[in-house]
C-alpha cells in the first residue's frame, strides 16, 4: 500500500476542493428528509452531474469520468471536509447502480443510470417489511406474472425518502411456492404505479423520512425486472457486499480515542481500496468494516454531546441552525448506524463464522 499521493491525485484534490469551494450552497439547504428539502437537494445533484461530479467512477457514457476507488476516496474525503449537502440518490448511487452494472441489460443501464447519476429520478430502496428486517429472506410481498407484467401485493416499510423518490427498487416473492432465499425477484417500480400507496412515517427527529409502501395489485412491466425471475437473492447481495466554552479536560482522551479511531478507518478504507485495485476478495471484511464505522460514530457525536454539555439538548424551531443542533441531530442519526445496512448483532454473526470460523451453535 503507498500511501504517497502521486502529482495527478494531488492535483485532483486541489480541483475537487476549489470546485466546492466555489460551488457548494452558502447557507445549508433544509433536511433532505422533507419534501422541501428533498427537491433542493435533487437540484444540488444535477449541480454536481452537470460538472462531472456526481458519479465520478462511472463510464463516461453514463456521466462519469471513469475514474479509480483512489480519486473516489479523495473525492469523498473532500466533499465531506467541505460540508457539501448529503447525496439524496445514494440509495441509487451506490446501492442500485452497482446491481444495474452487474445484473442489467443494455437497454435497462442506459434507460436508468443516467437519470440517477443527474437526479432527475431519485430512488428509494423497498426491501424491509414488518416482518422481514434482518432477516431478509423472510419476505413475503408477491409479484405474481400475468402476462407481460408482474402484479403485486404487500407491504414494503422504513423506505427511506419513500414518500418522495420517483422509483422504488423492491424484492419481491415472485414463485408462491418458494422458501427463503429461492423463488425472490428484483423488480424496478415506479413510484407513481397505480396500485401503489405511500404513507409517510415520521422518524425520531419528527422529519417523515420513512415510507410505508403499500402494493394493491400493482401493475409493473416485466422489463422492469433486474437479473432473472427468481434471482432477486442474488441481485440483492451484490446491492449488500464548537463551541465557545472550553472542554472539559476529562473529555480530552475520548477526542484523541475518537481522532485516532477515525484515522484508523480512513487508512483501513485505503488498504480496502488497494486490495480491490489489486483484484482481491474482500470476504466478509465489509461487515468488520460496517460495526466499525457505526459504533465509532455513535460514541464520536455522545462525546461531542458531552462537551456541548446542556445546551446540546435545546432543539430550536430549524433543527439544523446551530453547531449545537447539528451535533444532536447527528447523534440521533448516528443512533440507527448499527441497525441500518445489516444490524451489528447480523454483522457479528458473519465475523464469528466466516472471518472466525466459529460453529454456529
Ligand atoms: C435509518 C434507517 C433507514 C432505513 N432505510 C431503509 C430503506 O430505505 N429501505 C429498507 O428496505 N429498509 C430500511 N431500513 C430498515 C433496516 O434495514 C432494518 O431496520 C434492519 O434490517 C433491521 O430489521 P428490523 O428493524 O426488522 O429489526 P429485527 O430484524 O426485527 O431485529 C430486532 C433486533 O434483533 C436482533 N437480531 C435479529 N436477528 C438476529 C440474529 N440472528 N442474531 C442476533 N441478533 C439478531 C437485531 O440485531 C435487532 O437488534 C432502515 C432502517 C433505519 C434505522
Amino acid at each position: 500500500m503507498d500511501l504517497d499521493p502521486t502529482r495527478e491525485q494531488k492535483d485532483f484534490r486541489a480541483e475537487v476542493r476549489n470546485w466546492l469551494k466555489e460551488n457548494i450552497p452558502k447557507e445549508p439547504l433544509p433536511s433532505m428528509d422533507t419534501q422541501e428539502g428533498f427537491e433542493l437537494h435533487r437540484t444540488w445533484e444535477k449541480k454536481l452531474f452537470e460538472n462531472g461530479w456526481s458519479v465520478i467512477t462511472w463510464p463516461e457514457k453514463y456521466g462519469g469520468r471513469n475514474l479509480g476507488v483512489i480519486e473516489w476516496l479523495i473525492f469523498e474525503e473532500e466533499y465531506y471536509h467541505s460540508g457539501a449537502p448529503g447525496r439524496v440518490n445514494t440509495n441509487g448511487i451506490n446501492l442500485l447502480a452497482p446491481a444495474l452494472f452487474d445484473f442489467g441489460s443494455d437497454e435497462q443501464k442506459s434507460r436508468f443510470l443516467q437519470a440517477m447519476a443527474s437526479g432527475e429520478e431519485i430512488w428509494a430502496q423497498g426491501w424491509s417489511e414488518p416482518d422481514a428486517g434482518s432477516d431478509l429472506a423472510s419476505i413475503k410481498t408477491k409479484a405474481q406474472k400475468d402476462g407481460e407484467w408482474f402484479v403485486i401485493n404487500g407491504q414494503k416499510t422504513w423506505c427511506s425518502r419513500g414518500a418522495w423518490a420517483d422509483w422504488i427498487f423492491c424484492i419481491v416473492r415472485t414463485d408462491p411456492d418458494s422458501e427463503r432465499h429461492q423463488g425472490l425477484s428484483y423488480l424496478l417500480v415506479p413510484a407513481d404505479s397505480e396500485g401503489l400507496d405511500r404513507r409517510p412515517v415520521k422518524r425520531l427527529d419528527g422529519e417523515p423520512a420513512f415510507a410505508e409502501i403499500f402494493f394493491d395489485d400493482c401493475r409493473v412491466h416485466k422489463s422492469n425486472l433486474l437479473g432473472g425471475e427468481g434471482e432477486g437473492w442474488s441481485v440483492a447481495m451484490s446491492t449488500a457486499s464548537n463551541a465557545e466554552r472550553k472542554p472539559d479536560p476529562s473529555l480530552t482522551e475520548e477526542v484523541v480515542d475518537s481522532w485516532v479511531r477515525a484515522h484508523a478507518y480512513r487508512w483501513q478504507a485505503q488498504r480496502t481500496a488497494t486490495r480491490i485495485i489489486e483484484g482481491e476478495s474482500l470476504n466478509s471484511e465489509p461487515s468488520i468494516m460496517k460495526v466499525f464505522w457505526s459504533e465509532l460514530d455513535v460514541e464520536l457525536h455522545a462525546t461531542a454531546l458531552r462537551i456541548l454539555g446542556n445546551r446540546s439538548d435545546l432543539i430550536t424551531d430549524w433543527i439544523y441552525e446551530s453547531p449545537e443542533n447539528e451535533w444532536l441531530m447527528g447523534y440521533l442519526f448516528a443512533l440507527a448506524g448499527p441497525i441500518y445496512a445489516g444490524t451489528n448483532e447480523i454483522q457479528r454473526n458473519i465475523i464469528a463464522e466466516r472471518v472466525l470460523g466459529l460453529p454456529r451453535k
